[in-house]
């Protein structure tokens, strides 16, 4: 799980992260140990009710264990605890925001931009979303049905009026769709998700692009999931197109506590117009703003921010820099390469049907059936029998739609609008060596699964399928 010579390791650095500190008069912070680990003891047995999130048989949702490095700068910053707020309380760590988030504006291909840390994914959406409301008001935000359900929700609090725009068969905004509401001139912003949390899959930003030689909008991608994965090779022409094209969008959310290596904690949004820092401001709405001249309690609308999390993402940026030919996005392809395997082996079995070719990490299949809501029902038995043999998957719900091109719309096999599929993430890039042992385990609980319904009626397996 780690290892142990991280402790001294940390040790050493705050010893001399202290010493720093020397000329103020000595002051020892009173803490009692043993009272410490008796707490510390309860809380370690409590923990213990957790999947393994950082082993690699935990491949179920979107978890990835945070880089050793970002583990211990976040420790070693919290000694200090600083706040990012202001320069005031996280002059260091200030200074290594803005650092290391112009690191990822680059990886974007943004040399010139306004941005910073936020709590996540969401606060970062919704930031880039009322920044949007603030340059068209009225208008609506479009999004597809796949984009994260966040954006629906964010639209509520803003006040935004939200349109849904269908997906094709392969999971992609539909862009003909797009072009008949853009049509009627109500869109004000297009959130293009590159990485769908459901399927990985990419909207076709270089389509939408195309389109604003007609229409007036703004763009804004939701990469929080998929951005890293702009410094790999992309599989497909249509996906190299994809992200190719990021550089030319408004502004771009990605999470670096979801692929990049940072506890949970960790989101960044990015404008390219720094001019959109005014909107932050209400004192003087019509300054310029050039990234270095604001600080970063003036760019964001959360107010205490932790500094330790902009130290652990400057050290893990500074071990792993995020460019094509480096150890990082080495590491990303190995989640690709473990998808695609899983994927090809997943395809060759006779008991399961892959849903979609993966583009970044997630694979998605569900168990051969001559019903869906058999199928379903399949699908639960082999994630309690993987559980069982320690092996951790994921459920999600794949709309008709997403399998057209395997079973045909009205198939006698739709009994239901959806089907309950496995899902993995295959996020941690040691999933690529374990694979045939993840293989081996999924295999026995797949097999376990089909040898259990064929002994029951059924009716039960109907029941199973309403859990
Ligand atoms: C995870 C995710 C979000 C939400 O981000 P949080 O960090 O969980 O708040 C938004 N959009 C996409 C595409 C995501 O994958």
């Amino acid at each position: 799980m780690f290892n142990p010579d991280e402790l001294s390791v940390l040790g050493r650095q705050i010893a001399g992260l202290a010493s720093s500190f020397d000329a103020l008069p000595a002051y020892r912070e009173n803490n009692n140990l043993a009272q410490i680990e008796t707490v510390l003891q309860a809380l370690s047995a409590k923990m213990a009710d957790n999947y393994p999130y950082f082993h690699p048989f935990y491949l179920g949702q979107m978890l990835k264990p945070p880089h050793p490095i970002a583990r211990l700068a976040y420790s070693l910053c919290l000694y200090i605890n600083p706040n990012n707020h202001a320069l005031d309380g996280g002059r260091a760590t200030s200074a290594l925001e803005k650092e290391a988030v112009a690191d990822i504006a680059r990886m974007f291909g943004w040399l010139d931009h306004l941005g910073h840390l936020t709590s996540g994914g969401t606060f970062a959406n919704l930031e880039a979303l009322w920044v949007a409301k603030n340059i068209a008001p009225g208008k609506s935000v479009a999004a597809s049905e796949l984009a994260h359900y966040t954006h629906e929700r964010i639209s509520r609090v803003l006040d935004i009026k939200f349109d849904k725009i269908p997906c094709d068969a392969r999971g992609r905004m539909d862009v003909a769709a797009l072009e008949t509401r853009l049509r009627e001139g109500e869109i004000g912003t297009v959130v293009v998700t590159l990485g769908t949390t459901l399927a990985g899959t990419l909207d076709p930003l270089d389509a939408i692009l195309a389109l604003r030689k007609t229409y007036d909008f703004r763009i804004h991608i939701d990469a929080a999931y998929g951005g890293y994965f702009s410094l790999c090779k992309m599989v497909t022409a249509d996906s190299r197109r994809a992200m190719a094209s990021i550089v030319q969008a408004d502004s771009i959310v990605v999470d670096p506590h979801k692929h990049g290596l940072q506890p949970y904690g960790c989101g960044c949004v990015l404008f390219r117009d720094p001019a959109v820092g005014s909107y932050y401001k209400h004192d003087s709405p019509y300054t310029y703003f050039s990234s270095d001249e604001l600080h970063l309690g003036e760019i964001s609308l959360e107010c205490s921010r932790p500094g330790a999390a902009a130290g652990a993402l400057w050290a893990t940026q500074k071990l792993l820099p995020l460019t094509p030919d480096g150890e990082f996005a080495a590491a990303l392809q190995c989640s690709r390469d473990a998808a695609m395997s899983l994927f090809q082996w997943l395809a060759l079995d006779k008991d399961c049907v892959t849903v979609l070719e993966p583009t970044l990490d997630i694979v998605l299949w569900l168990m051969a059936s001559d019903s869906a809501k058999k199928s379903s029902a399949l699908a639960q038995t082999v994630f309690d029998n993987a559980a069982a043999l320690n092996l951790h998957l994921a459920l999600a719900r794949v709309p008709k739609k997403l399998l057209a091109d395997k079973i045909a719309p009205d198939s006698a096999f739709w009994d239901d609008d959806d089907v309950v599929c496995l899902r993995v993430c295959l996020m941690k890039p040691a999933h690529k060596t374990w694979l045939p042992t993840i293989q081996q385990h999924l295999r026995a609980a797949m097999t376990a699964a089909h040898a259990d319904i064929q002994t029951r009626q059924p009716a039960e397996v109907g029941q199973d399928g309403e859990r």
